[in-house]
């Protein structure tokens, strides 16, 4: 199986960050060109009812523009100010950097040389601040307007492979004087840096095709002699034939985000997005060591608090736990009551976690069977953290019967014709996706009722570690198993 190595850093960078938070605060605005290079983000922006135009003229008088981190060339500010358009500038100030240089150079008569490509938007922006730039391949063609010695001044696109900077920096001095403001941003060069230190046999390269750091650090990998693989989406990284590769460095462009990439790691390393635990064995830990059953409720609390803490550290999007089930109701009244107030307790001093380490808390079950504190405690936790992507999912009064009795109901009051598909939808968390694996703890080999309808091709793991003795090795055993499990899902 081929290793997985992440590269530092990878991810956006401080100027790509810096844009999409201040696109954020924004709303009813016009974006000239892509505000980053990367789809996912665009699309995220889009469905958020950003529109894109690529000129500037594309947007109506009196509307709010977006210049992107890429920047623009003064000829588009002075036509934003004609138009008496609200501009936000989201330019970055490496970006920024460069244009005051190639300014500068113009200002003292030099001629300009701006090595890149000359389609990027970022090259055509810096172009703009001088009367006649010349391209790397037009300053030494034969035709080339300078004389052999003249002074000139270079700077370059931010984000170019280092090496190519120094090269052609190289290459110019040979026919000319050069003053150099020439050098790619920190960003760009630290990534390259870490996949030219790294000693595995191929590189991948999480980012757009058409983001121009993304297709550098390809090149970079290339150069140094590794298999290179650029991937923009979850299909590509799916269709990727990493055969004869033994350690695979992944990184990704200063405009990809964090969510691609976390997803895209967790594929190649077998990791499964959704887990589901039959948290069982409270009981019969504290009777093993004379305690009453309350206190191996309160270990399995504590032992659930580390497990959301490794699956979050391992890139597990999903946890769900069958905390209690609608036949637990028939507990002794004093162990129910022990356990909905332990809830209740649990959730309103873990609030400030799940907000800090960005977890989404939800419950499903029948909340109408619950107490009006513990619902009002598990609604309110519910709303503080519904912005959150990654999900900690509670089963209390769960039944994965009365589950699909419930949906079954519902779909009938909605007159809904039923589907597999239509049926999903009055599912209790129906956004959520399948469980890929449900770990039951404890010795039994049963499912309980629970996720009837979800867990329909997970694959189990079964321990006879007591809940609250589960380890973080025991859930490494269990992801392990899943990893070399070859999931046919009726296929072949
Ligand atoms: S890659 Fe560099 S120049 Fe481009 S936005 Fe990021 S920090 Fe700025």
């Amino acid at each position: 199986m081929t290793r997985i190595e992440i590269l530092e850093p990878h991810g956006l960078c401080a100027g790509v960050n810096a844009a999409i938070a201040k696109a954020l605060t924004l709303r009813d605005v016009y974006c000239l060109h892509a505000l980053v290079h990367n789809e996912i983000v665009i699309g995220d922006l889009k469905a958020l009812g950003f529109r894109f135009v690529d000129g500037i003229e594309d947007v109506p008088d009196g509307a709010t523009v977006v210049f992107s981190a890429h920047g623009v060339s003064p000829r588009v500010r002075e036509a934003a100010a004609a138009r008496h358009l609200t501009v936000v500038d989201a330019t970055c100030p490496y970006v920024a950097k460069v244009h005051a240089a190639a300014r500068d150079f113009a200002r003292r008569g030099l001629p300009v040389v701006i090595l890149g490509d000359p389609d990027h938007v970022e090259f055509q922006g810096i172009a703009g601040e001088v009367p006649a730039p010349l391209t790397f391949a037009e300053a030494l063609s034969p035709a080339s307007p300078l004389a052999e010695g003249a002074r000139l001044g270079v700077v370059a696109q931010t984000t170019m492979n280092a090496d190519d900077v120094a090269r052609q920096v190289a290459d110019l001095r040979t026919r000319y004087a050069v003053e150099t403001a020439a050098e790619v941003c920190r960003a760009t060069k630290e990534r390259q840096d870490a996949v030219r230190a790294f000693a595995g046999d191929a590189v991948l390269v999480l980012g757009s095709r058409t983001s121009a750091n993304s297709r550098r650090l390809a090149d970079v990998a290339a150069a140094t002699g590794k298999r290179a693989f650029l991937a923009g989406t979850m299909d590509e990284v799916r269709a990727l034939d990493l055969a004869g590769v033994a350690t695979l460095g992944v990184t990704s462009g200063a405009s990809t985000p964090e969510r691609f990439f976390a997803d895209a790691v967790r594929f190649l390393k077998h990791v499964p997005q959704h887990v589901a635990i039959i948290m069982d064995g409270n009981g019969r830990w504290a009777t093993q060591r004379g305690k009453a059953r309350g206190e191996g409720h309160k270990a399995g609390a504590k032992t659930l608090g580390d497990v959301l803490d490794w699956c979050g550290a391992r890139g597990i999007r999903y946890l769900t736990v069958y905390a209690f089930s609608t036949e637990n109701w028939k507990r002794p009244k004093e162990e129910v009551d022990g356990l909905m107030s332990l809830f209740a307790r649990i959730l309103k001093a873990k609030e400030s976690r799940f907000v800090e380490s960005e977890v989404r808390f939800r419950m499903v079950g029948r909340r109408g069977d619950l107490s009006p504190n513990l619902l009002a405690v598990i609604e309110a936790l519910e709303a503080k953290t519904a912005r959150f992507e990654r999900q900690f999912i509670v089963a209390i009064s769960y039944g994965g019967r009365a589950e699909i009795v419930d949906a079954a109901n519902a779909a009938i009051r909605a007159g809904e014709p039923l589907t597999e598909e239509t049926f999903r939808r009055f599912l209790y968390a129906p956004d959520v996706p399948d469980p890929d694996l449900v770990i039951r703890t404890s010795g039994e080999l049963r499912t309980s009722n629970f996720l009837l309808w979800e867990s329909a091709y997970s694959e189990y793991y079964f321990t006879d570690t007591l809940w609250p003795d589960f380890t973080e090795a025991e859930l490494d055993r269990a992801l392990a198993s899943y990893a070399a499990r070859h999931r046919r899902k009726g296929g072949v």
